[in-house]
C-alpha cells in the first residue's frame, strides 16, 4: 500500500468517526519552545491547555514532522527519518482511553478489503505506563490480548511529553512483531529491532514545567479536561505494509536512494557502510526539501543550522559515495515528484527550493575540498605523534577558515578513530565572540583604530562588496 494511500484510509477512517479534518500545519510554527514542529498535537497544544476553546470535539490530521534529535540514528536503525509523517486522531475533552484503544485496533487489523490496514492482530503487542492496569485491562477486552502481549513499562517509556514544557501524559504503544528472523523473543520490553513501535497514544492529562515527568519530576498540574492524542508514524506502517526492510526503502523516500544509484554507480545493499550513506542521503533530501518549502534557509543558528547540516551531510555522504559533482537540485526534484501530491507546496516552491540548495551545495563544496586537505594533515600528524584526540584549535581552524561546522569535524574525526577537544575548541569560539564583542563596542564609541582602513583606501580606492555573488568568498566567511 503507497504512503499517500495510507494517509488518504487514516484520514477517511477518522472523518467517518465524527473527527474534523485538519491539514499539517507548516513545520515552523510560532512556538517558542520548538524549533520544529516534532508531533500530530502541536497545532492543538492551546485547545489541550484549554488556552483556547477548540472549535471541534475531535480531529485527525496527518502532520509533517522534524526531530533533528533523531538524526545520528537516521541509516543505522530501521526506523528514524528525520523527517516523517504522523496520523493522529485527537479527542478534545471528548473520548478518553477507551475510544482511543477502540478506533485503533479496528484501523489496523480490519483488512485492507474493508478499508483497514490489514495487520494481522496475533502479531500486535502493546505497552502500557507502568501506573495504569486500567489501559491494560481495556486492551485485553476490547482487543482480547493476552496479558504477555501486554507490557508495563516506566515513565522514561510510557509518559510522553514533548520534551519542553506543556501538556503531557501517560502513553500506551502499538508494536508489530516482525518475526523472529529479525531479533529476539519477549516483546518491545526485549527488543526494539523486532518489535516495531507503530503508533502510540497518548492519554493527554497532565501539564509539564520546565523538569519532565521522565526524570522522576511529578507533573505541575491537571489539564482542564481528559483529552486524546495519538499518533502513528506513516513511514513506518508503509515500511511493514511494502513488505520492505525500513523506512527509506518505502515508495516516498527510496527514490531518492535510486537517484544516488545513478550518479555513483553503485549499487544500494552491496556494502554496509554504503547503504548507511544512501539511506542519509534520501532521508535528509527529503527533510531538506520539506524545511525549505516552508521557509527556512541555511544559516549558521537555530533552524538554519539544522538545515545547512542536513544539506551538508548530504553533500559529505554523495563524496563518500565517489560522486564529486553537485547532485541537491537533482536530489530535490525526486523529492518534488514523490512529496508533491500530499504537499502541493513542494511544487509550488520548487524553483526557489532548487536554488537555495544549489547555492549551499556550491559554497560547501568550495570549503570542503579545502578543509578536507588541512583535516586529513592534521588527523595524520594527530596519529604519527600517537595521540588520539584532535585539538580544539584545528577544529577550530576548521569552522574559522574552511566553514566545517563543528559536527562535521567530529564526524569526519570519529571515521578515523579519532575524537576530538570539543572543550578547547568551544573556548576558542567564545574568546572569538568576545573579541567580535568588544570590537563592535569599540567602533560604537568610535574609539577604533580606523586607520588601516585609511591607508588601504588610499592604496586600492573604494572596494566592492562580492559576498552575495562570489561564492568563494562567502564561503569564507560561513
Ligand atoms: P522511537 O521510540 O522509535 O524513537 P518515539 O517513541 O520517540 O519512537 P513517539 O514520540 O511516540 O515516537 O511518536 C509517535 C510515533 O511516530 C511513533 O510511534 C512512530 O511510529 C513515529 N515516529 C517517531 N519518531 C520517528 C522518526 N524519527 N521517524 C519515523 N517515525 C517516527
Ligand atoms: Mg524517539
Ligand atoms: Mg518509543
Ligand atoms: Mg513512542
Amino acid at each position: 500500500m503507497e504512503t499517500h494511500e495510507i494517509n488518504k484510509r487514516f484520514l477517511d477512517y477518522f472523518e467517518k468517526r465524527g473527527h474534523t479534518k485538519v491539514p499539517s500545519a507548516s513545520l515552523i510554527l510560532d512556538d517558542p519552545t520548538l524549533l520544529f514542529v516534532n508531533a500530530g498535537m502541536v497545532q492543538f497544544k492551546p485547545y489541550f491547555l484549554g488556552e483556547v476553546p477548540a472549535p471541534y470535539p475531535r480531529a485527525t490530521s496527518v502532520q509533517k514532522c522534524v526531530r533533528t534529535g533523531d538524526i545520528d540514528e537516521v541509516g543505522k536503525t530501521t526506523r528514524h527519518n528525520t523527517f516523517f509523517q504522523m496520523a493522529g486522531n485527537f479527542s478534545f475533552g471528548d473520548y478518553f482511553k477507551q475510544g482511543a484503544i477502540e478506533r485503533a485496533w479496528e484501523l489496523l487489523t480490519t483488512s485492507q478489503d474493508d478499508g483497514g490496514l490489514g495487520f494481522d492482530p496475533d502479531r500486535l503487542w502493546v505497552t502500557v505506563y507502568e501506573h495504569d492496569a486500567e489501559t491494560a485491562a481495556m486492551w485485553r477486552e476490547i482487543a482480547g490480548l493476552p496479558s504477555e502481549r501486554i507490557q508495563f513499562r516506566g515513565a522514561d517509556d510510557n509518559y510522553w511529553d514533548m520534551g519542553v514544557p506543556g501538556p503531557c501524559g501517560p502513553c500506551s504503544e502499538i508494536y508489530y512483531d516482525r518475526g523472529p528472523e529479525y531479533g529476539r523473543e519477549g516483546g518491545p520490553v526485549v527488543d526494539e529491532d523486532r518489535y516495531l513501535e507503530i503508533w502510540n497514544l497518548v492519554f493527554m492529562q497532565e501539564i509539564r514545567g520546565e523538569l519532565s515527568p521522565k526524570k522522576g519530576h511529578p507533573p505541575i498540574g491537571e489539564l482542564p479536561q481528559k483529552n486524546i492524542d495519538t499518533g502513528m508514524g506513516v513511514e513506518r506502517v508503509a515500511y511493514l505494509l511494502q513488505g520492505v526492510e525500513n523506512v527509506y526503502e518505502t515508495d516516498l523516500v527510496r527514490p531518492v536512494i535510486k537517484r544516488a544509484e545513478e550518479f555513483s554507480g553503485r549499487r544500494y545493499g552491496a556494502d554496509h557502510a554504503d547503504d548507511v550513506r544512501f539511506r542519509v542521503i534520501a532521508d535528509h533530501a527529503r527533510s531538506g526539501v520539506m524545511l525549505i518549502a516552508d521557509g527556512v534557509t541555511p544559516g549558521n543558528e537555530a533552524r538554519g543550522y539544522v538545515l545547512r547540516r542536513l544539506l551538508r551531510r548530504i553533500v559529505r555522504s554523495v563524496r563518500l559515495l565517489g560522486v564529486h559533482e553537485p547532485v541537491l537540485p537533482e536530489f530535490a526534484a525526486v523529492v518534488r515528484d514523490a512529496m508533491s501530491p500530499s504537499y502541493p507546496e513542494v511544487a509550488r516552491e520548487f524553483d526557489r527550493i532548487s536554488d537555495v540548495m544549489r547555492v549551499e551545495e556550491e559554497t560547501f563544496l568550495a570549503t570542503l575540498t579545502s578543509g578536507s586537505r588541512i583535516f586529513d594533515l592534521a588527523a595524520r600528524e594527530t596519529k604519527r605523534s600517537g595521540g588520539t584526540i584532535l585539538s580544539g584549535d584545528k577544529a577550530f581552524q576548521l569552522h574559522d577558515t574552511y566553514g566545517f561546522p563543528i559536527d562535521l569535524t567530529l564526524e569526519m574525526a570519529a571515521e578515523q578513530g579519532l575524537s576530538v577537544d570539543e572543550e578547547g575548541f568551544r573556548t576558542l569560539m567564545e574568546q572569538q565572540r568576545q573579541r567580535a564583542k568588544a570590537d563592535a563596542a569599540a567602533r560604537k564609541t568610535g574609539h577604533g583604530d580606523l586607520s588601516v582602513y585609511r591607508s588601504l583606501l588610499d592604496a586600492h580606492g573604494e572596494t566592492e562588496f562580492i559576498g552575495y555573488t562570489d561564492l568563494q568568498a562567502t564561503a569564507r566567511v560561513l
